[in-house]
């Protein structure tokens, strides 16, 4: 953390918001009736829109890089001290904090009733070269809800539970969404024993968190332990920037899934071979990477379709290639469109074939079911918007969330808040702090419109 610098990213924040304030007492002069709703509308926050842009700007000093963003790595020495931050954070706000043998932190608010956690929070660990909001956002907006809820000796039926994820982003040990992915039993002790490039295990990396890995499947969270699971988080994505919204409610996180494609031909001399007899395998492929756009782009929607490269073999300027290979990556909310959008790539490749004398043959690689958000808590987040005056749009999360793990042992939500120009994964990712305040009060809305509508008989 070199000293002296705080942050172009948040300065400019400041500078931009303050630019903002100024316009709009200059607009108020001439407007005194739409300065008074604007006066309502702010005395409608329950959130403290200065508090919480205190921790945030606090917590983006923990791994702070030299452009203003965070390289914050999960299991790290900079994620182990922002976390000591993040759970002072929380026993100040009298939460009781506990960490799980995953290193997920947890903290607890007691409930009036005996009923299930409502639960909420996200993720502090970055990418490499990471911005100050994915994940930050919902964490520091999750112990906000916090205080603002003491503020005003609310007290609510269920137990509240802020969480902070591990792992999230991935970086380390190539594995994302770990802390919640253990937490919903997809993920097990198989991990223990990767090892990074120092040579540290995953197990090593638990026990520096206070953590006895041979526990590690005790951070399992039971089918009926959550009442709900809501994550504050950044779109990540360009819709709601360029559409002037304020808030996303998420509809689900898109499914994945890959294959690897390989073309057979015939590698032959370059100059002696005929063009009529010849089995480029390079050519069909380049031909079935274009069916792939085609396809994707006939659907309306926003599924998506990448071939991430292709490779030619032997890969010699003067040798016609016998054999190509490309993967297919496509991601949708539908599984169903998915399959039927392959189902139409294969009969592409098949006809590209015929045409090109060459057999393609495609293997599965992964497969990631989509994660439908539940439809009672995405109308409490849609509720809490519309009792502010605020902008809503419905859209998936392209990007994997620890919520996409979350749903396989709980009902799921996510409220999105704008990214500047779709930026993230990078210091340059943005959302303004009025944008932060409205997320983090739209989550202590629905939180309590979930706390009072769930487990009703
Ligand atoms: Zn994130």
């Amino acid at each position: 953390m070199p000293p002296g610098r705080s942050g172009t990213t948040i300065r400019n924040a400041r500078q931009i918001v303050s630019l903002l304030a100024l316009a709009m007492l200059w607009m108020a002069s001439f407007a005194a009736r739409a300065s008074r709703a604007q006066a309502t509308a702010a005395a409608k926050l329950h959130v403290d829109s200065q508090r919480l842009q205190g921790t945030l700007e606090k917590l983006s000093e923990f791994g702070r890089n030299s452009e203003g963003g965070v390289t914050r790595i999960g299991f790290s020495e900079t994620d182990l001290a922002a976390r000591g931050y993040v759970s002072g954070l929380m026993k100040q706000a009298g939460l009781q904090v506990r960490v799980d043998p995953a290193g997920n932190m947890f903290g607890l608010r007691a409930g009036s009733e005996e009923l299930p956690i409502l639960l909420f929070g996200s993720h502090i660990d970055s990418v490499l070269q990471g911005g100050n909001f994915d994940g930050d956002v919902g964490s520091m907006g999750a112990i906000e809800v916090i205080r603002a809820l003491n503020d005003g000796s609310v007290k609510t039926r269920h137990p509240l539970e802020v969480v902070i994820w591990s792992n999230e982003e991935g970086n380390h040990f190539g594995v994302g969404t770990l802390g919640s992915g253990v937490a919903a039993g997809m993920l097990g002790p198989e991990l223990l024993d990767r090892r990074d490039e120092q040579g540290l295990t995953l197990a090593d990396w638990l026990r520096r968190y206070g953590q006895d890995p041979s526990h590690l499947t005790d951070a399992r969270i039971p089918r009926g332990a959550l009442a709900a699971s809501l994550e504050l988080h950044i779109e990540q994505g360009p819709y709601l920037d360029e559409s002037k919204t304020s808030i996303g409610i998420v509809q689900g996180i898109v499914g994945i899934k890959r294959w690897k494609c390989v073309v057979t031909g015939f590698a032959n001399h370059a100059g002696t071979t005929p063009m009529d007899r010849r089995k480029d395998a390079l050519v069909p492929a380049s031909r079935e990477v274009l069916a792939v756009r085609d396809v994707v782009r006939a659907e309306s929607g926003r599924q998506v379709g990448t071939i991430g490269y292709l490779r030619a073999e032997p890969g010699a300027i003067n040798v016609i290639p016998g054999r190509a290979e490309f993967p297919v990556e496509l991601r949708d909310l539908d599984a169903a469109r998915i399959d039927r959008m392959w189902e139409r790539m294969q009969a592409r490749f098949k006809q590209l074939d015929r045409e090109e004398s060459v057999e393609t043959n495609c293997t599965t690689l992964e497969q990631v079911d989509p994660a439908d958000a539940d439809p009672a808590l995405q109308a409490a987040v849609r509720d809490a918007a519309k009792s502010l005056g605020l902008s809503t749009m419905e859209l998936p999360s392209e990007a994997g969330q620890d919520s996409q793990q979350i749903a396989k042992i709980a009902p799921m939500a996510m409220i999105f808040v704008p990214s500047r120009h779709g930026i993230s994964h990078s210091p340059k990712e943005f959302t303004s702090w009025q944008d932060v305040a409205n997320g983090a009060e739209v989550l202590y809305r629905a939180v309590l419109l979930l706390d009072d509508r769930l487990n009703r008989d």
